[in-house]
């Protein structure tokens, strides 16, 4: 009997301690609950390496995944807006946390509007990249902190004490990119996927994008980059691992520069922006 007993307990304890899942769409996600949740909570992605938010599609053995989820953290990129729905309606008991909740999104650069009737205004598309302004990503930290806080009271503590460390890092990173991109002389970045459209405004940068609509542009529309980089000063050409890199060499080499690569996905956020700083810095100098 007491054997049983003993079985009983340690079958219960570990149902009770079985580390909670959380969802969310990208990989620097990931980063920010873990900064905030530590080893409390797992933390599952959808939009693996290597993908791309804008054009991703689940696969049945991710959507498999969700069903042990207890919250879904969103971020409002492309695929969540067909997906979002389908994720909440086969789980009713997930949490769907809007994560960027009282973030004010920005144009998306690179779309060009021309041959516009006037009186047919088209909404502008918004910038879905907002993960890479540390700023913007303190308003994200809170939304994370208050949903943690809300599905796991008992932990209420120990994600504020991480959440107070996780916003006065990402202060000391806003300083050290401010100062490392102080000196800078040359301001304009070409870079084929406009994903810097955030930091380039945060730290007060322009980025020059190759691709026009989401597609890769056409020689003309490339002679015009051209023509507008070299008269900018421009000197590198970002890509990054998840797009083409062909229209980015061909200008490259127009401009005498050099391509870099740079991704706005990396895990490692903190370290990933110091050194996304470190190449602008010795690069627009
Ligand atoms: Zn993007």
């Amino acid at each position: 009997m007491k054997r049983f007993f003993l079985l009983f307990s340690l079958l219960f304890s570990l149902t009770l301690f079985a580390k909670p899942t959380v969802t969310v769409s990208i990989i620097p996600q990931k980063y920010f609950v873990e900064q905030i949740a530590k080893e409390l909570v797992t933390v599952n992605v959808m939009v693996g390496a290597g993908s791309s938010p804008h054009t991703y599609e689940p696969k049945p053995a991710q959507m498999k995944m969700l069903a042990n989820s207890d919250a879904y953290f969103s971020i409002g990129d492309g695929f969540e807006k067909a997906w979002l729905p389908k994720f909440k309606s086969s789980n009713p008991h997930m949490l769907m946390v809007d994560s960027i909740k009282g973030i004010q999104k920005i144009a998306m650069s690179g779309h060009h509007h021309e041959g516009e009737k006037k009186g047919h205004e088209v909404p502008e598309e918004l910038d879905p990249h907002v993960w890479l302004d540390p700023m913007l990503v303190k308003i994200q930290a809170r939304n994370i902190l208050d949903a943690l806080s809300s599905l796991y009271p008992l932990h209420v503590k120990t994600f504020e004490q991480n959440y107070d460390e996780f916003i006065r890092s990402i202060d000391t990173l806003d300083a050290t990119i401010q100062a490392s991109l102080k000196e800078v002389t040359s301001r304009t970045f070409i870079v084929f996927h406009p994903s810097f459209g955030y930091f380039a405004a945060r730290y007060h940068l322009e980025q020059l994008p190759i691709e026009v609509s989401g597609k890769e542009a056409k020689p003309n529309e490339l002679a015009t980059i051209i023509k507008e980089a070299k008269e900018e000063n421009a000197k590198v050409v970002f890509v990054s691992p998840q797009f083409s890199q062909k229209s980015a060499q061909t200008i490259a080499k127009q401009i005498n520069g050099k391509v870099l690569t740079i991704d706005p996905l990396a895990y490692e956020w903190h370290e990933n922006l110091l050194n996304i700083a470190k190449i602008f810095q010795s690069a627009l100098k």
